[in-house]
């Protein structure tokens, strides 16, 4: 075992127990931020332990951005959604091959968590407007107006100390202690080498998936070794470690986010609003080779597949300006990462790609947009504009976000054992949970991730705060 997943089940007997709380929360991302939100609202106690000097996780490095029904920022903006319309188009996405009662229990509380993150906590969440998600059949991605979840995790942890949640970082969980089925405490490891016993009566796991472990990256999504890793180091499978000691029921593991448009040499994540905006790829040798339109998730495989794993994206100013509302863009673009030519010869040479073929693909291109032919690999184009000059190209490749797989969870966030019955005060919230994109990365519908960690981080609170308040 590898140090980064070097982690223990203890009996309690071990422990040295300094201090006590009522809700532990391991992890300081979305998840278990919420999480802490909801246990502070039920009036318990609740500590929560993060790894870093500052809370960051995956969820800074997102664009924070959510899916929710019903909201009231969709009904501000004229936009009738529904839950079982959400549900519906995560089940269509996943080919049906998701926990339904966890589907069906995440799409119900979203839109309610989100109007009461912005109206109890001021988070700031707006309803993103201007292009859909690919799956999404209407609009309802919510999030920062920054389109960056490092505002939402500010937000978030102002949030937490102002509803007296504690915050300790610098704070990593090595070990769970537990009598019989019960989980009594965790021990902290501080980065001085000083370790710390904490009892509690309910834990939370919301320290993400593996996508940061090598180790159990070969074991489980072998081929996407490779692949530009944007998620947060601190993804180091720990969840799922504990989970594997303690007899837990793991799901989905071969699950993943992945993402097709990473910018290289930058690992600067490029927006896919691009490629829902009129965009398209093609790669080194000229041709496309995917339908940009079925999801940013499983086109990162398909980029992996190309020679070098390379590939570019080829847009216009249009698409640019829709660009530019996001921070990674905005963060691409200053980093030299875009080419932008007045013409599309110009724009191949710079871009290193072969000529005639290029101006080959980009005219089949205008054929499907203008609606003259189909388009084999079944995108419809004829949404949007042609393309105009100037022309802008990103080089980039396949990247990994975050895993899907995790520990199998009841429509609450509490944590199955193997053979189905629950463990009785053990909850899993967000990547440490599994997720609901089906066994495969086809099956990742834009915002899941997000979706989960604040809808589970949401049920797993409330119910943690609920179990440790009963008299
Ligand atoms: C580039 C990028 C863009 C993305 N964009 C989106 C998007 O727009 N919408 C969307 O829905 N999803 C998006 N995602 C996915 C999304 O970020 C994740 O699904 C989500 O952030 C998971 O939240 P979390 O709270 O479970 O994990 P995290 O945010 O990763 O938080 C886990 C925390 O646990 C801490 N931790 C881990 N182990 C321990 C331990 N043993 N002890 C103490 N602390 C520990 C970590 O340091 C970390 O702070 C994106 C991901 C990436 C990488």
């Amino acid at each position: 075992m590898s140090d980064m997943a070097r982690v223990a089940i203890e009996p309690a007997e071990r422990a040295e127990f300094g201090f006590e709380t009522e809700v532990i929360v391991i992890g300081a991302g979305a998840a278990g931020l919420v999480a802490s939100l909801s246990a502070r609202e039920q009036g318990a106690e609740v500590v929560v332990l993060e790894r870093d000097a500052s809370p960051s996780g995956s969820t800074a490095l997102s664009s924070g951005l959510v899916p929710a029904a019903g909201t009231r920022l969709q009904a501000e903006a004229g936009v009738t959604d529904s839950v079982d319309w959400l549900a519906e188009d995560i089940r269509l996405k996943a080919h049906g091959l998701v926990d339904d009662a966890v589907v069906q229990s995440l799409s119900a509380v979203i839109g309610p968590t989100l109007d009461w993150l912005v109206e109890r906590h001021a988070i700031g969440f707006t309803l993103i407007d201007g292009f859909s998600y690919p799956g999404h059949r209407v609009r309802r991605m919510h999030g920062p107006v920054q389109r960056s979840g490092r505002y939402l995790v500010s937000d978030l942890e102002r949030a937490a100390r102002a509803a007296g949640a504690e915050l300790l970082t610098s704070a990593r969980v090595d070990t769970l202690f537990v009598r019989g089925d019960r989980v009594e405490g965790v021990r902290v490891a501080r980065p001085d080498g000083s370790r710390e016993d904490v009892r509690c009566k309910a834990l939370v796991l919301a320290c993400c998936g593996f996508a940061g472990n090598r180790e159990l990256l070969s074991r489980y999504l072998p081929d996407m070794l490779d692949a530009a890793f944007l998620g947060h180091s601190g993804n180091e499978g720990h969840a799922v470690r504990w989970g594997e000691l303690l007899g837990a029921e793991l799901a989905d593991m071969q699950s993943f986010q992945g993402h097709g448009s990473v910018a290289i040499p930058h690992q600067i994540g490029i927006s896919w609003a691009l490629m829902m905006s009129g965009g398209y790829q093609v790669n080194r040798l000229g041709q496309r080779f995917a339908n940009e339109h079925r999801g940013y998730s499983e086109h990162a495989r398909d980029v992996l597949k190309q020679p070098q794993a390379l590939a570019f994206d080829i847009f216009d100013e249009r698409c640019h300006q829709v660009g530019m509302a996001f921070d990674h863009y905005r963060e691409a673009a200053k980093a030299g990462a875009l080419v932008t030519r007045p013409t599309l010869e110009g724009l191949a040479e710079a871009l290193g790609l072969p000529v005639d073929e290029f101006l080959k693909t980009h005219e089949q291109v205008g054929r499907f947009v203008a609606g003259e032919a189909q388009d084999p690999l079944g995108r419809n184009f004829t949404t949007k504009p042609a393309l105009a000059a100037p022309y802008y190209g990103i080089r980039i490749t396949g990247g990994l976000y975050h895993t899907q797989g995790g520990l199998a969870v009841d429509p609450q966030g509490r944590v199955r054992r193997q053979g189905g019955d629950l463990f009785p005060n053990l909850w899993a919230a967000g990547g440490a949970a599994r997720g609901i994109s089906g066994p495969a990365d086809r099956g990742y519908l834009a915002g899941n991730g997000l979706m989960s960690a604040i809808g589970l981080g949401r049920l797993a609170g409330r119910e943690a705060g609920q179990a440790v308040r009963k008299p």
